[in-house]
């Protein structure tokens, strides 16, 4: 098969799946109101890669690398840096085309390009054939999968085996000839409700007495036992709100239950390996970094394009202190655009796989996630109070006010007074919306909190060559002492 339709992909969500939202049992996610949107956001990517132009499909579908058959390029494992860079630019030409962020495959991916290195770093065949199988799987079937990493961990002052009971952290419970038995709950998974498969890695270091949570695999999101609880969205545009002419694009996180669900052998990637919990967790963290700093350059430049729209619409555009504001939200843009590429030029080898350079790729994440809320708050700035109270869509069309609202709220006259309104009623939906602050909150934890990405940013610095030059400099060690 290869490359599915968006008609193949959401038949094939229509398999019996146990999801549930806002305390409702939903039986065919693709025509429920919020579902449906995750449903055809992903879809939009199935879409672009049947039917986009040829430079489009070119980006979006490449080829086996031992049959030639057309292969979804996410299913490239990734052994260059020009695969890397390939990835990135799929994320962005799909962003700007569907006009969201339709991950269909990128997470499942890094859990999976994790769990290939890890298995050969491990040097079990057998998890390392199990891995390649599922990626002939996805391949051949062209699947969604999504990447269950994120227990709901309980207390986090306390580790898996010390929990006020077992199931905070996903865990084997039994084993037989034919498979394994898992229970716990993973949360916050993006896309999972409409995923095809689940690809789960654990989400932290486990110790010797936990070798039970050290478990990796991926079944069928139909599995019986899985059960989905999806957070609610904001659903289609309503009539209040200026929109662009295509529809909303959103994607809903899920807690996925596992209620004693079996696993069979051939779908393992890793079980009771406790020494290597840590290597896979850390790998899958530098992949997803790489994809998440891919996918904000989009984000961040439609946002700095507001801040610049509306300095322009408002007439301050050449203003000192807004020219000032600009200059440090491009500084924002363009230094986590430098650091997404240094990350796929400079990849580090695990075996032939290509990882994305660790210390850049964690970088690049604590850059965007510390820094985005003050991003934020000067687009806030530039935008003026009226992004706080702007009339809306519904007032701008009823003939009592509409010339009121006309007359009053333009601004520098080479613009309309629609235009106006349109780019205030965008830049609210970034930064002063229920959608602005879920971005807030997910910049910081999605893709694993800051406290993670110093941890790593630590372990990757050469902290003793640092410690040498410093002492070379107080005359402490000689001039030439090798550093290296
Ligand atoms: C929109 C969204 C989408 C997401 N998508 C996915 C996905 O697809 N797949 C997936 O697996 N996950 C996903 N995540 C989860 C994300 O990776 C986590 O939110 C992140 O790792 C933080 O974990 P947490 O939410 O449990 O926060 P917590 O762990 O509760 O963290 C809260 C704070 O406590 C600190 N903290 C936690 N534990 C400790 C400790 N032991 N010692 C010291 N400090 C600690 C953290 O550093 C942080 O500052 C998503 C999250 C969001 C918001």
């Amino acid at each position: 098969m290869g490359i599915r339709t968006v008609e193949e992909y959401k038949q094939s969500l229509r398999d019996g799946r146990k999801v549930y939202i806002s305390g409702e049992r939903v039986e065919d996610i693709t025509k429920h109101r919020v579902l449906g949107l995750t449903v055809d956001t992903i879809g939009a990517a199935y879409e672009l890669a049947q039917k986009g132009d040829q430079k489009t499909r070119d980006l979006l579908i490449a080829k086996h690398p031992e049959t030639g058959e057309p292969i979804n390029r996410f299913y490239v494992t990734p052994r260059t840096p020009e695969d890397l860079a390939n990835r990135t630019k799929a994320i962005h030409t799909l962003m700007r085309l569907t006009g969201g962020l339709p991950f269909g495959k990128d997470i499942g991916t890094d859990c999976l390009n994790a769990a290939m290195a890890v298995a050969k770093q491990m040097g079990n065949k057998q998890y390392e054939a199990n891995a390649k199988n599922f990626l002939e799987h996805l391949r051949k079937n062209d699947l969604h999968t999504c990447g269950a990493i994120t227990c709901v961990k309980g207390d986090r002052g306390k580790e898996p085996a010390h929990q006020k009971h077992p199931d905070y952290y996903l865990h084997v419970v039994d084993k037989n000839k034919e498979g394994i038995f898992v229970k716990g709950a993973k949360i916050h998974i993006t896309s999972a409700p409409a995923a095809n498969e689940i690809m789960v890695v654990p989400t932290r270091q486990m110790r010797e007495n936990e070798a039970d949570y050290a478990v990796s695999f991926a079944i069928p999101a139909n599995t019986k036992g899985i059960t989905f609880i999806c957070r609610n969205g904001r659903g289609p545009w309503s009539d209040k709100e200026f929109h662009a002419d295509r529809p909303v694009r959103e994607l809903t996180e899920a807690m996925i239950v596992f209620d004693n669900v079996f696993v069979p052998w051939d779908r393992v990637f890793m079980c009771g390996e406790w020494q290597h919990s840590m290597n896979i967790a850390y790998t899958f963290a530098t992949f997803h970094r790489f994809t998440a700093i891919s996918y904000k350059v989009p984000n961040v430049e439609v946002m700095a394009g507001c801040a610049v729209a509306m300095a322009k619409y408002n007439g301050l555009f050449k203003v000192s202190h807004i020219r000032e504001k600009l200059a440090d939200i491009a500084a924002y843009v363009e230094t986590l655009r430098a650091l997404a590429d240094a990350a796929a030029a400079k990849p580090v080898m695990f075996g032939d796989i290509a990882v994305p350079n660790p210390l850049i790729a964690n970088m690049a994440k604590l850059h965007f996630a510390s820094k985005y809320h003050e991003f934020v708050k000067l687009i806030q700035d530039i935008g003026g109070g009226i992004l706080a109270t702007s009339p809306d869509k519904k007032d701008w069309d009823n003939p009592e006010i509409h010339d009121y609202l006309e007359h009053y709220l333009g601004g520098s006259a080479d613009y309309s007074t629609e235009e106006r309104m349109r780019m205030i009623h965008e830049t609210m939906r970034h930064v002063a919306s229920h959608e602005a602050a879920f971005h807030e909150v997910t910049t910081v934890h999605a893709e694993g909190s800051m406290a993670a990405q110093k941890m790593m940013i630590l372990h990757e610095s050469p902290l003793k060559k640092y410690e040498m030059r410093a002492k070379i400099a107080a005359g402490i060690l000689p001039i030439g002492t090798p550093v290296d």
